[in-house]
């Protein structure tokens, strides 16, 4: 019996659980690494948690401590296998950057000098006292006024 949360309708639970097909290179207690089935380069992998959990920002920190923690290997390991100049790191939050499965995942793309993949993404600049108030309301979400002062 797992002690893992199961979502019945997600992909990535099903495959986790073996009810769907994957070509998995990696699997843990907590964590599985599969093949994408829609890769953007040959040996692209999924990195997933075992646990159902809709998008990164509801890990609990053990589990985004093991899973972070075989990123290094991991990494090493496509890299070595498909020969890549490099790779990205890239997870997909929300559906504003474009998660398509609500199960939180990381994507470690192997990247190839003159593959057809479009890189980088468009910077901008900060205008005015934008950077150091952005800053301050970062800081104050981490950093909330203790509640019994
Ligand atoms: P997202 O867009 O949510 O960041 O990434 C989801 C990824 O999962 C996509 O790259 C997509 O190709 C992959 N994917 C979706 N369904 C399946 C599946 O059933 N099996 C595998 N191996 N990959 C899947
Ligand atoms: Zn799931």
């Amino acid at each position: 019996m797992s002690q893992h949360t199961y979502e019945p309708h997600c992909p990535f639970c099903k495959i986790v659980r073996g009810e769907i097909p994957s070509s998995k290179v990696l699997e843990t207690d907590d964590a599985v690494a599969f093949l994408d089935i829609n890769p953007v380069n040959p040996g692209h992998v999924l990195l997933v948690p075992k646990s159902h959990h809709s998008n990164l920002t509801d890990l609990p920190d053990l589990t985004a401590a093991h899973l972070g923690a075989l990123v290094p290997r991991l990494c090493r390991a496509v890299q070595a296998a498909t020969r890549s100049d490099g790779f990205h790191l890239v997870v997909n939050n929300g559906r504003a950057a474009g998660q398509t499965v609500d199960h939180g995942h990381w994507h470690i793309i192997p990247r190839f000098y003159n593959d057809p993949v479009h890189w980088p993404w468009p910077h901008s600049q900060y205008a005015g006292d934008e950077l150091s108030q952005i800053q301050g309301r970062i800081e104050r979400e981490l950093n909330p006024p203790s509640s019994d002062a």
